[in-house]
């Protein structure tokens, strides 16, 4: 049977590399599980300009590449693979992956939450190349430029909203002819003289992949059929985030949107189980509140481990026995 570990982290974002890094080195020896999308949402993505310490900024793809390596030169161990299941109410806990079989004592979900994408090829190809998902981090590049901002819903009216700070204007393209956004956030976006919205509009293209960057957008009116081409640099897609916690469905507490709901810091409605990042947060999810709330996952499984009769020294004892 396999060793009992003290901490397994699943997840290789900030959060869970930032965990992995804070309790690598209070000797709890973690282990990574970095699942299908190793690295998170940063990975796709270019330039960071908003991590505090790079004043040039950093691509996203070079932060989780320095923070893995962080982790591994603390005694993380990190290892590929996707989770296929999780017992929570097993002591140890167990964890299923498709390299085998793991046993830990305390577990930090940091699992994330996945940007809903429309599923155009182009989309997929100019992503981080003037397609984002993210206006916080990427609004900037996009000074005195045409954009738009895909979505309906209060995601799509705040980033609409805040990117005109940068962008010369902002076209709203909405698939219906009512938003769903809460009134005070479509009454904002309707008062702003440098926002306008293409209803009942469906997104066709992203043009042009040929340059590798973002020149307009084919739009269809579902409604009439009729086409239309217009020029934007930037295509903000906001319709919502999934949280990815299906693992842990009917095992732990989540919000109506799924998120896990954590108190007292990254605890969670199982003992011993610590949730961080964006699979916990749907309000700021930036990669530095993300690191942030890894580096409380870590602390309070460490804290959980002391008050646990089984703990850190004695694991590999634990292990040889188990
Ligand atoms: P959301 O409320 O689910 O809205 C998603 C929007 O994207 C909807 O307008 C939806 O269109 C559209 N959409 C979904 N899939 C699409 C597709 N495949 N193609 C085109 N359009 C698509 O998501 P959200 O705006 O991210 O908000 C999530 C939650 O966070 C909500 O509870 C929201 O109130 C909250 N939130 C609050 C604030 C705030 O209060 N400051 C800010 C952000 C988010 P339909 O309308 O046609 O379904």
């Amino acid at each position: 049977m396999s060793e009992v570990r003290n901490v397994i982290v699943i997840g290789s974002g900030p959060a869970g590399l930032t965990a992995a890094i804070y309790s690598a080195r209070a000797n709890l020896k973690p282990l990574v599980i970095e699942g299908l999308e190793a690295g998170g949402q940063l990975m796709l993505t270019t330039l960071v300009e908003n991590f505090p310490g790079f004043r040039e900024g950093i691509d996203g793809p070079d932060l989780m590449g320095a923070m893995r390596e962080q982790a591994q030169r603390f005694g993380a161990e990190i290892v590929r693979g996707n989770v296929t299941s999780v017992d929570l109410a097993s002591q140890p806990i167990v964890i299923k992956t498709s390299e085998g079989e793991f046993r830990t004592r305390t577990l930090i979900i940091a699992t994330g939450a996945s940007a809903r994408l429309l599923g155009l090829p182009s989309e997929r190809t100019l992503m981080g190349h003037g397609v984002s998902t993210c206006a916080t981090c990427d609004g900037y590049f996009f000074r005195g430029k045409p954009i738009a901002v895909i979505g309906g819903g209060d995601s799509a009216m705040e980033e609409a909203n805040f990117l005109t700070r940068f962008a010369s204007h902002v076209t709203v393209v909405h698939r219906r002819d009512t938003l769903r956004a809460s009134k005070i956030m479509q009454d904002k976006a309707f008062a702003n003289p440098k926002i306008s919205f293409e209803w009942n509009t469906e997104v066709e293209e992203i043009k042009d992949t040929g340059k590798g960057e973002v020149t307009g957008m084919v739009l269809t009116n579902s409604l009439t059929g009729e086409r239309k081409e217009i020029a934007v640099d930037g295509v903000f897609v906001a319709i919502g985030h999934t949280p990815n916690t299906s693992l842990f469905r009917n095992q732990i507490e989540t919000d109506a949107n799924g998120y896990i709901v954590t108190h007292a810091g990254s605890r969670t409605s199982v003992p011993g189980v610590f949730a961080c990042g964006d699979v916990q947060d749907h309000v700021y999810r930036q990669a530095i509140t993300a690191a942030g709330s890894g580096c409380m996952a870590a602390i309070d499984a460490e804290k959980y481990l002391e008050g646990t009769p089984q703990h850190l020294g004695e694991s590999t004892h634990i292990a040889t026995l188990g």
